[in-house]
């Protein structure tokens, strides 16, 4: 019987393997350092089950139970994304200033 390391040697032999292993692979993606959408730096940490909080400049936002961004938020983001950079041509005689996040690309 092999001595068994990682997050979850605690369980023994308990739950089943592919218990383990999915316990395994989400607790180390939990532990990576993931980057904050704010100031950049890896220093962004899970708060609670889909809360992520920035250690450097306190933004705390909202992001899948185990890891800071999933797929369908990212989709989410990008369509309110688009909705946003529709507004000033959807309102004619109203230029209003070009968004951050459109100059940048
Ligand atoms: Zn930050």
């Amino acid at each position: 019987m092999g001595k068994k390391t990682g997050v979850s040697a605690s369980f023994g032999s308990r739950y089943g393997t592919m218990a383990r292993k999915r316990y395994t692979a989400i607790m180390k993606t939990l532990k990576e350092k993931h980057e904050c959408p704010s100031c950049g730096h890896p220093t962004v940490r899970r708060e609670s089950f889909g809360i992520w909080a920035c250690r450097k400049c306190g933004y705390t936002f909202a992001g899948g139970a185990y890891t800071p961004t999933t797929k369908v938020g990212a989709a989410a983001t990008r369509a309110v994304g688009l909705k946003e950079a529709k507004k000033p041509a959807e309102t004619p005689g109203k230029p209003g200033p070009v968004p951050a996040a459109e100059a940048e690309e």
